[in-house]
Formats: C-alpha cells, structure tokens, sequence
C-alpha cells in the first residue's frame, strides 16, 4: 500500500490517493475539487482509479467526482446515505453544501453512487478498507481504516477536530466519535480532510479535544 496526498480545490481538501502497488490499482479518497488536476496525476503515475471514497457529503470533498469519472467512467464512488443531501419530505438540504444528490440528478457524468457505513469491509485488491461511523461533523461522516492508515475525514485533525456548527453537525456526536477513535487499540497514521499529517498515539496525547472527549 502506498499513499500519495494531493491537496486541491478552494479549500485545499486532501485528497489521498491509496495505491494497490501489485495491480496498479488505487482508490481515491476526498477529491474535493481539481478533478482534473487530480486525475493528470493519476495518469502520471500509471495508475487506474478504480473506487472513489467519500469521508462525507461536503461540497469540498466531493466536487472531483464529476472530472474523474469523465476519465474512468467504472470507478465506484462510495458515500454513506445521510451525507447524500436528497431533501426529503420535511427536511430540506442545503445543496451547496451537500451536493452530490444535485450533481447526480442534473445529469452528466455522475449517475450513481454507492452506500457505505458502520462495519463495512470494502475490497480492492490486495487492499481492505473498513468504515467506520463518526459523526459529528455531518451524519453520515465515516472514517476509513486501511492497514495502519486512517483516514480520518473532517472527524479528527492534527491537534483539532472537524467544526460541529454547520447543517448536520452534532457537537456531542463529534465528541463521542473522537472518542471512539481515540479508544482503537494500537496506532495509525492519521491523515486528515485538511492540514497535516498525524499519528493517533499523538492525539490521543496533545488533542485537547480528542482529550476532552476520552473523558467523557
Ligand atoms: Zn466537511
């Protein structure tokens, strides 16, 4: 496995790139903008992109998918259903920041999308990836374990969590998720929606709120 980090889109989103070295396979994780940058590099690297993995439904992790379905129109992307955005009788989504229902009912390039969540086990290769339910952030945010990386989403940051006040957001539910996180046996790689990379063993150390949370 091999793990290759593109920041892209307004709000220079990770994007991971998760490499099945033997079949020359990878997944992308968050292309949040710059599809097509996203996919020259993909390309550069002779690789195929065979699964898309969504962290959440938030504009800026999702508004690659478009682009880089033009290039491997096969590529499966994966979401859970709460971060989907389909307003529903009684409950509006704010399409700007939940767009992927919108970008898949207005037609193009994305026409389907696949529902993940708690205890899935996904494979790809010689690769397993398992998802996690962490909400907090929105709903439906997962985090991903593959090996010894985590891919941790807009859910836990080098020293810092994802912000709870935006549509979907639930402060307690962040709170019980970075704690969830927090109480893994072992040690991961972290590697967040945004900013740095980390390891779990140091934020469960210096994370104030991973911290708070791990006393609750
Ligand atoms: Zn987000």
């Amino acid at each position: 496995m091999t793990i290759q980090t593109i920041p892209a889109g307004a709000l220079q989103t990770n994007c991971y790139l998760l490499i099945d070295e033997s079949s020359r396979r990878c997944a992308a994780i968050d292309p949040g903008g710059e599809g097509e940058r996203i996919a020259a590099v993909i390309d550069r690297l002779g690789l195929e992109l065979a699964r898309i993995f969504l962290t959440h439904g938030h504009f800026d992790h999702v508004e690659g998918v478009p682009a880089l379905l033009r290039r491997w129109p096969e590529a499966e992307v994966y979401l859970s259903r709460e971060d989907f955005g389909q307003p529903l009788p009684g409950r509006s989504r704010d399409q700007r920041l939940y767009p992927v229902w919108s970008l898949i009912e207005g037609g193009g390039d994305w026409t389907e999308v696949n529902w993940y969540g708690e205890g899935d086990t996904l494979l790809m290769d010689g690769l397993t990836v398992s998802v996690l339910s962490t909400p907090g952030h929105t709903e439906g945010s997962v985090t991903l374990l593959c090996g010894d990386a985590m891919f941790a989403g807009d859910t836990l940051f080098a020293g810092s969590c994802g912000r709870c006040d935006m549509e979907g957001g639930d402060v307690r539910q962040m709170a019980a998720s970075l704690k969830r996180l927090g109480l893994l046996e072992g040690d991961y790689t972290v590697y967040p929606g945004h900013g740095d990379a980390s390891t779990l063993s140091e934020e469960r150390r210096s994370n104030h709120y991973m911290r708070q949370a791990m006393r609750l």
